[in-house]
């Protein structure tokens, strides 16, 4: 048995999560008693999720576990910044690949209809909105990234819409940008509400155990060991993003990045005035460590920035105070008409990214499947390939999964302490060039 020594932590209080508008469907189950399963799923995250659904539709008959040492809505899949993005993200500006981008939309909108439809299917109020997403700048050496996305946006034949200064402030309430391209087709939701409907619609055939973690595992025998319940399968499949390396597959091929995020308090009446007749929004940076902003569809402003590599996979005190003090100034910097509109929540999560942004994805041993590190884009993307992970078990073929199986190789990446110290002089010459974007 190997032991998993490094377990998913409550990194500072979810906003999203706390403010989920409905209640949730289904009592949580843990795992108490030893069982046998035709497939484990570990990673109850959009990527676990889908990978469970789309598997209970392709065997009806087969007894399915998917579970998760927190709550469905906890991990990095509730903690993330709530846009499920249709385009491309990671692009190649200097010569856009035309054919793997239009499959990379293709396949994100695939994942956007599955979700939508699931969603529209439970009722549940996710703030599921089709706002679409600014990709804006506010320095003007960065405007340059604004003409590299156009470029791609012109290569693949998706519209977009230039705004400056004035008409984009109109549209955002805040001077803070120069420029931004608009893009209708991203849509903005409060992800833990809707990793939950997500959960609520798996068929029955799936036993959802959450607060379960996996304290060991013998992949060789497929055999789990939780806190109070040792669970075999046939098939065992890992969703465990960051987590991966430690089930010990995949080594030095994921790093995990700590990024933070502030939710404030809903915005009254009289503050909602500096934003009058201007819907909910999201907007992301020109630069890759800039800031995420979004006005939220109840009234809250959510700010995300700053990037940190933290090996134990867990944050601390001190670093969510310091993204804390980070959030605000990049607040005052945006929204300074309203400025005593104190943050309700922060928190921080993990984005698993790999060098050459591929994922993993693949059989690792006889009936051992993982599937991990989305690079930044995991609601689309962990949706789509849970699916065809999914089919790729049953061996149902198509040219999607062929594509998906000849980008999964992500490159070497040196271990530790070589990666610890990589991962710091990069992170900071990227937050250092962003500057005025964060
Ligand atoms: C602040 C922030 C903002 C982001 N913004 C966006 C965004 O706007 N749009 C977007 O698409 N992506 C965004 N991301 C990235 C996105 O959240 C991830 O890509 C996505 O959550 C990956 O989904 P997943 O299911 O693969 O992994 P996860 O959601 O991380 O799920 C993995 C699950 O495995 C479980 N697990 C791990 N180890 C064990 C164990 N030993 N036992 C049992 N369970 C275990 C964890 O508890 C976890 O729930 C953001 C991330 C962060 C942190």
């Amino acid at each position: 048995m190997q032991q998993i020594k490094r377990l998913p932590t409550k990194d500072g209080q979810l906003g999203w999560f706390e403010s989920v508008s409905f209640q949730r469907p289904m009592p949580v189950q843990q795992a108490k008693k030893n069982e046998n399963f035709d497939i484990i799923i570990v990673g109850a995250g959009f990527t676990g999720l889908a990978t469970a659904g789309r598997l209970a539709e392709l065997r009806p008959e087969a007894r399915i576990a998917l579970i998760d040492a927190m709550e469905v809505g906890q991990g990095a899949s509730g903690r993330n910044a709530g846009f499920i993005i249709d385009l491309p993200h990671n692009l190649d500006p200097t010569e856009p690949d035309v054919e793997a981008n239009t499959k990379v939309r293709d396949l994100n909108g695939f994942a956007i209809q599955r979700l939508k439809r699931i969603q529209e299917q439970q009722g549940f109020d996710v703030c599921w909105h089709e706002a679409g997403k600014y990709l804006a700048a506010h320095e003007e050496k960065h405007l340059s990234g604004l003409t590299d996305f156009v470029n791609t946006l012109e290569a693949i034949g998706e519209p977009y819409e230039i705004l400056n200064d004035d008409a984009l402030a109109e549209r955002l309430g805040t001077h803070y940008y120069k420029r931004a391209v608009y893009t209708p087709g991203n849509i903005l939701v409060n992800p833990a509400a809707l990793a939950i409907s997500v959960a609520s619609a798996l068929p029955s055939n799936v036993t959802l155990l959450e607060n379960t973690a996996v304290h060991e595992i013998d992949l060789a025998n497929k055999v789990i060991q939780t806190e109070k319940a040792r669970l075999s399968a046939d098939i065992i499949v890992l969703a465990t993003n960051a987590f991966t390396e430690k089930f010990g597959v995949s080594p030095n091929r994921v790093t995990p990045i700590f990024t933070y995020a502030s939710l404030t308090r809903p915005l009254n009446d009289s503050e909602m005035k500096a934003f009058q007749g201007i819907s909910p929004w999201g907007l992301t940076s020109a630069h890759p460590a800039g800031t995420t902003v979004r006005l939220t569809s109840d009234k809250r402003i959510f700010i995300r920035n700053t990037l940190n590599y933290q090996p134990a996979l867990s944050s601390t005190e001190a670093s969510l105070d310091k993204a804390k003090m980070k959030h605000r100034q990049s607040y005052l910097a945006r929204f300074p008409q309203v400025p005593d509109v104190p943050f309700e929540y922060t928190w921080g999560g993990m984005i698993c990214v790999t060098m050459n942004h591929e994922p993993v994805f693949k059989e690792h041993a006889p009936n051992v499947y993982v599937i991990a590190a989305m690079n930044g884009v995991g609601v689309a993307k962990g949706t789509y390939l849970g699916n065809y992970m999914a089919e790729y078990i049953c061996g149902k073929q198509s040219p999607e999964l062929d594509f998906i199986l000849e980008h999964s190789a992500p490159s070497w990446i040196p271990p530790d302490p070589l990666r610890s110290v990589g991962a710091h002089i990069r992170l900071s010459y990227e937050e250092h060039m962003a500057r005025g974007e964060v």
